[in-house]
């Protein structure tokens, strides 16, 4: 069984640790991936010497030069996507299709930022004053830390690793402890693509060790963390003074109204519900549905739940994955008990599957009401609830009615529905008659109120995340100028 290593400073190297943790397949925990290293917080501090060192060179490389490092990554995802996707199947445990989704988003962002390093703009403005010239430039941060979830372990990273070398910055990254054979992998791919030695470090190791040294570490100018709320909270109350970036969970609804299209509201109910056994931050776990066709629906997805078969996300016959760890099957099962315990209906599902493995029924409440804790809180599992709206207006104030507010999305014909949802849900992203899944990576991505602090990922939102915006004066009138005291005549 293969040892895999840290790499810090363009070599493959053993933590000080000299510990090593287990990377399983999730749908068969007695298959082992790997081990991995139990890395601390001198392994951290290494990685930020080596990713310092690499920060000016890499800085001064032009962007468009950088770029086409990227555009190199981007090849070479292409070329081994099939062998990255069945990989990340096993590790994380997402059906293969998704799993080859994921990867496809991580070619997708390699691509686009590699296109911004022929753009990274600033802008320009008159001045105030004569012969004066005002403009921006885009300037890297300097070291930047990287902390990742397991969820998508190729295209969260890549979300991140993209921007952050196309803006000229170092990285100090460490991926979740549930899927490092997958940030390690695509590393590889990194290194092959000729990031040179520093600019990317990435440390395996737990959130206390690892994460809490890359939050803390004085010359790590930026985080970048995607992962739960609590933590997100502890990267705010420790990161000190530097730029952060949170990209935290979700209570994500689908509003379904009375002149929907049926079939389509199902179709998408069942891909945003128990798509990644419901295990992703957009996951569609709360469905508000118009009073006048709650029955139909009801009737509708527990005939198309029923037919979701579960299983290795390899074989071609699964819809259904496994949940990542123990961990999770009892948290989910927990949220069954408390659902039932408030008085919500169990129409489906809600049991710990009998196999090994991480599995658990695709489960449905209904009668579910905005105040029960299966309707506020994240469960991260293949549980989905119904609620019921009398109008449109009630059913935007149940979609608000949570403290999250990352994805939402409404099934309608009428126009006027659609419009009052767009503008009126709190959330980063609504979607029309589609689920709350399905992110373009040109797009900005990110949430309101407990989702964030206000920052976006991939798009543009990716440049700003990553770099800052420099103001530079001209004066070329060759006297002083004074902005605000100078009063600028018309000339006659
Ligand atoms: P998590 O918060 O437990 O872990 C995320 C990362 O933080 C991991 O690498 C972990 O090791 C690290 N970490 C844990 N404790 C730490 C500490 N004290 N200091 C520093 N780092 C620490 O989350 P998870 O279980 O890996 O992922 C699931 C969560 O991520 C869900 O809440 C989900 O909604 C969220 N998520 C959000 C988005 C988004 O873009 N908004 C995307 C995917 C997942």
């Amino acid at each position: 069984m293969l040892t895999y290593r840290n790499y810090i400073g363009g070599k493959w190297v053993s933590s000080d640790s000299k510990e090593i943790f287990k990377s399983i397949d999730p749908a068969r925990p007695l298959h082992i991936l790997g081990y991995f290293q139990k890395s601390t917080k001198e392994d951290v501090k290494t990685a930020v010497e080596a990713a310092g060192k690499a920060y000016e060179p890499w800085s001064d490389v032009p962007a468009p030069y950088r770029a086409k490092v990227l555009f190199n990554v981007r090849d070479l995802l292409i070329k081994n996507k099939e062998r990255l996707s069945r990989l990340l199947t096993l590790e994380m445990g997402k059906v293969l299709p998704e799993a080859r989704g994921d990867v496809q988003e991580a070619i997708d962002v390699f691509e686009y930022m590699a296109g911004e390093g022929r753009r990274l703009f600033g802008h320009t403005t008159p001045s105030e004053l004569r012969d004066k010239f005002c403009m921006t430039i885009r300037r890297p941060i300097g070291i930047v830390g990287l902390i990742t979830p397991w969820n998508f372990p190729i295209a969260i990273p890549a979300w991140k690793l993209a921007p952050a070398l196309i803006c000229g910055n170092s990285v100090v990254f460490k991926p979740a402890t549930d899927t490092p054979l997958c940030a390690i992998k695509l590393v590889e791919i990194l290194e092959k693509a000729g990031v040179p030695k520093g600019a990317v470090n990435l440390i395996t190791g737990s959130g206390a060790e690892v994460g809490s040294e890359i939050i803390k570490n004085k010359k790590i100018r930026a985080i970048s963390f995607t992962g739960s709320k609590k933590v997100g909270e502890y990267v705010m109350q420790n990161a000190g003074l530097k730029k952060v970036g949170l990209e935290l969970g979700g209570k994500n609804a689908i509003i379904v109204m009375d002149d929907a299209n049926l079939d389509l509201a199902v179709d998408g109910i069942i891909w945003g519900g128990f798509g990644t056994t419901g295990q992703r931050c957009t996951a569609a776990s709360r469905v508000i549905v118009h009073s006048k066709i709650k029955k139909k629906l009801e009737i509708a997805l527990l005939k198309k739940i029923k037919g979701l078969r579960l299983g290795h996300g390899l074989k071609s016959t699964t819809d259904v994955g496994p949940l990542i760890n123990k961990s999770a099957v009892e948290k989910t099962q927990k949220y069954t008990v408390i659902g039932k315990e408030e008085g919500a209906k169990l129409l489906c599902g809600g049991k710990i599957v009998k196999m090994l493995g991480n599995f658990y029924t695709p489960t449905l409440f209904t009668n579910v009401t905005p105040t029960m804790r299966i309707a506020k809180e994240e469960i991260f599992g293949p549980v989905v609830s119904i609620l019921e709206a009398k109008n449109i207006d009630q059913a935007i104030e149940f979609a608000n009615s949570v403290d999250y507010g990352l994805s939402s999305s409404i099934y309608t014909n009428d126009i006027r529905n659609a419009f009052k949802a767009m503008e009126k849900i709190e959330a980063g992203l609504t979607y029309v008659n589609s689920s709350t899944i399905g992110s373009e990576v040109h797009l900005p991505f990110g949430g309101v109120k407990d989702t964030g602090n206000g920052t976006r990922e991939a798009g543009w939102g990716g440049i700003e995340e990553f770099s800052e915006e420099k103001t530079l004066y001209v004066d070329y009138s060759n006297k002083l100028q004074k902005a605000q005291i100078d009063v600028v005549k018309f000339k006659k």
